[in-house]
């Protein structure tokens, strides 16, 4: 038993309250109770207990499309001319990069991502991963670090026609196998998804080929979806159909399906997204950062489309993500009235919900039953806060650098900013050592 106490409990979910000198009691893997510090003491003094002194305690942060992959590219120098487009930027860098990956590349970029994720509060990732050349074992890898490192993960295998009907095949292989995998052994911290790469990379065929191989396996799809004008033109070259349109077509759509970032889709597409529940993710840093326009978010929450929040491997932090969402909407809206609602609800709401439609159990919240997956923010309120202001307070007073106590599932993974059972100093090392292999091959 584990008492954080001490503290300003923001339980958020939906009887949200703000609780002042607030506790929660973590029994295993579950939040038992939420009360105040001198109750709970009281009726539970045996229990191991954490100060929070005063500080905030709220539910772990939720990262709904994010690519580990990514991480040796941290200053890399692609010695070629910065690219001017979307697909110029997958092709001078990230297809450049994963090609090199060898599952120790695979393991390692994964470990350092998933430890940045417990200093800054982030305690589930949904995952899309490529690495070519190292394609079977990979989500497998993926999932040791991510069991190492204590954090809840979905996983997926991108498939894409760009590296040949091989490689297509063992992607479809890798997705299939680690979806069977992880509902043969069933694990509160380990889902399965079956990845794709995008519209613009994937010919009917394969798109077919998915589909059988997906079958009877009870799961969604991770794809990219409209998020370069390239992928709207690639599919209307091609079938004369919009990106939405399309996978509708071939049945990639549906309740447990991400569609992550969604910028070029018109009315009637938005109509299909909704009619079918697929997840949209919104990724406001990425799609600023390739300039590849801004996604109708508003109006696809409007429309009553779910709508969560990622970090498309730009940041692990969410906290950063939510600002970056925030002030986009309102300068692309040219408004500063829109997205005080909206961006909270995608990740503080919607966020949870598409974590529910993957892993079994209640997330998002404090309250008895659902997950501990609990954070302690350095951020002590000097204004009132309270239900009604609560968002403002982590808008412009939290970001993820502020966490310094992370639980995952019950387990204490860091405390007071001190990471427990990870040998930090070895992994960046060993990463170090690693990436400039990988720049070598380049
Ligand atoms: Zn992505």
């Amino acid at each position: 038993m584990l008492i954080i106490g001490n503290g300003t409990v923001l339980t958020l979910g939906q009887n949200n309250r703000v609780l002042q000198n607030g506790a929660v009691l973590i029994q295993d893997t579950k939040i038992q109770e939420v009360g105040s510090t001198a109750d709970l003491l009281k009726k539970f003094p045996k229990a191991q207990y954490i100060d929070a002194s005063g500080k905030l305690i709220m539910p772990g942060m939720i990262n709904s499309h994010m690519h580990l992959y990514s991480t040796f590219a941290r200053g890399m120098d692609s010695k070629s001319k910065p690219p001017k487009r979307f697909k110029d930027i997958l092709e001078s860098l990230w297809w450049k990069l994963d090609k090199l990956l060898t599952l120790e590349d695979v393991y390692y970029s994964a470990l350092i991502p998933l430890i940045d994720c417990v200093k800054t509060g982030t305690t589930t990732i949904i995952d899309h991963h490529a690495s070519p050349k190292a394609v079977t074992g990979s989500l497998q890898i993926m999932a040791k670090a991510a069991e190492e490192v204590g954090l809840r993960a979905a996983f997926c295998y991108e498939v894409s026609d760009r590296d040949g009907e091989k490689i297509a095949w063992e992607g479809i292989k890798e997705n299939a196998e680690f979806i069977a995998a992880c509902h043969a052994n069933p694990n509160s911290r380990l889902a399965g998804l079956f990845g794709l790469h995008a519209s613009l990379t994937l010919s009917d065929k394969t798109l077919e080929r998915c589909r059988e191989a997906v079958g009877s396996l009870n799961t969604g799809y991770h794809i990219h979806v409209a998020e370069g004008i390239e992928d709207l033109e690639d599919s209307l070259a091609k079938s004369g159909l919009r990106v939405v349109e399309r996978l509708n077509k071939f049945g990639i759509l549906g309740p447990k399906t991400i569609a992550a970032h969604c910028v070029h889709v018109n009315d009637e597409e938005i109509e299909i997204l909704k009619s079918t529940q697929t997840q949209v993710v919104h990724n406001p840093e990425s799609n600023m950062g390739n300039a590849v326009g801004t996604a109708p978010v508003l109006k696809l929450l409007e429309r009553g489309v779910q709508v969560g929040l990622g970090t498309d491997g730009y940041t692990c932090d969410m906290f950063e993500s939510g600002k970056a969402a925030n002030i986009l909407q309102k300068h692309a809206h040219a408004d500063p009235s829109v997205g005080w609602g909206e961006v909270p609800q995608m990740l503080y709401n919607h966020n949870p919900r598409i974590a529910e439609r993957l892993f079994s159990g209640k997330f998002g919240e404090l309250a008895p039953g659902a997950w501990a997956d609990v954070i302690i923010v350095d951020y002590i309120p000097f204004t009132p806060m309270n239900e009604t202001n609560w968002s403002g307070h982590l808008l412009f007073g939290v970001s993820g650098r502020a966490v310094e106590t992370t639980v995952i599932d019950g387990k204490v993974r860091m405390i007071n900013r001190e990471l427990l059972g990870i040998d930090e100093d070895r992994i960046y090392a060993r990463s170090r050592e690693l990436a400039q292999k990988l720049w070598a091959r380049l």
